[in-house]
């Protein structure tokens, strides 16, 4: 063998040091397709409360048909990135689909969230121009501006998680700015709270900014028809820029989009990096994405049950004694500290028949280690009880409640 030696002996020195610090992720193997109840690790029927399958479209009849048809339609890829020969009009189908439920007039489709959040941030800065995000926002975002910054010498600032006097003050501060824009996450993923978009959005009129919102744990989720965090708050429509995910309520397969102007979306075909230099979606996730988006505009039912189920369950591991963060999301976090009590507390529920997965800092700030759960519309009122009694027993036994 030729390879370097010391390569190899730096990565696992790193690693073991991962192991002492508790920090080394395990990846549980699934052998069925995500459900409320999963094969796990040949541990028979697991309970999951730890996936973003929230509207159940996974495993969806009318998802994985659409999948199939679509390969057998368009063949395996599109062997090409798009403006060379590799838009098929499954990708044309679905970008319409998507802008028509997000309330856009165009999208754009990526292979990954992402994906579009880098292509969209990067493409669209200039030097001159000025970008705040918020504090907790994904670190799709925060890498997308990285290479904003490297790429065009805009100039960054970051503000304080929702807090709307900093996000003025910050923007105030770029008041010579070429163009202002705000970015943030609809739903941020570790607290599951909800962003104050219409406060943003006033905000934005007052100072002629851009607001980009990623979408990617409120598309399917908020909102009475599922289309996201502004329909939630009525101001459909109203957003610049929405990215979100094809790799959670929309059927959980992969893939992301920018939603927008005609001008956003033909912009970011003309310009985008990752959509000039690397393939299109393969179609037959582009047809899954497709059926899983009818399915939800056919279905609000489904996300209405989502917001049922996540009410139950949170009241009742209230009642259990636990204190959740407070929020109206299906993502309920119970906070236990540090991270070792996160993890023991995750391996515990497993042993217990129910998946939720623990995380510790860098992802979360120090000593505010949890235990995230996830609700979805495929959970029973069984399943959700079932989870409640494992969380008293394990927490019970680790003096949390
Ligand atoms: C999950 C997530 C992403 C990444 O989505 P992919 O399609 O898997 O790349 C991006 N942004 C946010 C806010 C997310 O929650």
């Amino acid at each position: 063998m030729t390879i370097n030696k010391s390569f190899t002996k730096g990565l696992e020195a790193t690693i073991e040091q991962l192991k002492v610090d508790k920090v080394y992720k395990r990846l549980n193997h699934l052998d069925s397709p995500q459900a409320a109840r999963v094969k796990m690790e040949g541990r028979g029927e697991i309970l999951i409360l730890s996936s973003n399958n929230y509207l159940g479209l996974c495993d969806e009849r009318s998802v994985i048909e659409a999948g199939i048809d679509g390969l057998r339609r368009f063949g395996a890829g599109t062997a090409s990135v798009r403006f060379i020969c590799g838009t098929f009009t499954i990708h044309r189908e679905l970008e319409e689909a998507l802008a028509r439920f997000v309330g856009a007039e165009a999208s754009l489709t990526f292979v990954s969230a992402w994906n579009a959040n880098e292509g969209f941030t990067a493409t669209i800065a200039q030097e001159g121009d000025f970008i705040v995000s918020d504090a907790l926002n994904h670190a799709s975002i925060i890498d997308s501006m990285r290479l904003a910054k490297a790429i065009s010498k805009c100039t960054t600032a970051v503000f304080k998680h929702s807090d709307m006097d900093d996000l003025r003050a910050k923007l105030a501060e770029a008041k010579g700015a070429k163009r202002r824009i705000i970015w943030t996450d609809g739903i941020f993923s570790m607290e599951g709270a909800i962003a104050k978009l219409p406060d943003i959005l006033q905000i934005a009129r007052e100072t002629d900014s851009i607001v980009a919102v990623d979408d990617s744990h409120s598309t399917g989720v908020l909102g009475k028809m599922g289309r996201g965090t502004a329909e939630h708050f009525g101001v459909l429509g109203e957003v610049d820029v929405i990215t979100s995910t094809l790799g959670k309520a929309l059927g959980g397969a992969a893939g992301g989009f920018v939603a927008g102007s005609d001008a956003v979306a033909d912009y970011m075909t003309q310009r985008s990096r990752p959509q000039l230099f690397s393939n299109a979606l393969p179609p037959t996730v582009a047809a899954s994405a497709l059926a899983a988006v009818r399915f939800v505009e056919q279905h609000p039912e489904r996300v209405e049950t989502l917001r049922q189920n996540a009410l139950y369950f949170r009241n009742a591991i209230t009642e259990a004694g636990f204190k959740p963060l407070a929020g109206e999301t299906p993502i309920i976090p119970i906070i236990v500290g540090e991270t070792a009590a996160a993890i023991q507390m995750s391996d515990m529920l497993l042993e217990n028949g129910v998946f939720v997965t623990g995380f510790g800092f860098p992802v979360v700030p120090q000593g505010q280690a949890r235990v995230r759960c996830q609700i979805s519309a495929s959970h029973t009122r069984d399943d959700l009880d079932e989870a409640v009694r494992a969380f008293k027993k394990v927490g019970g036994k680790l003096g949390i409640i």
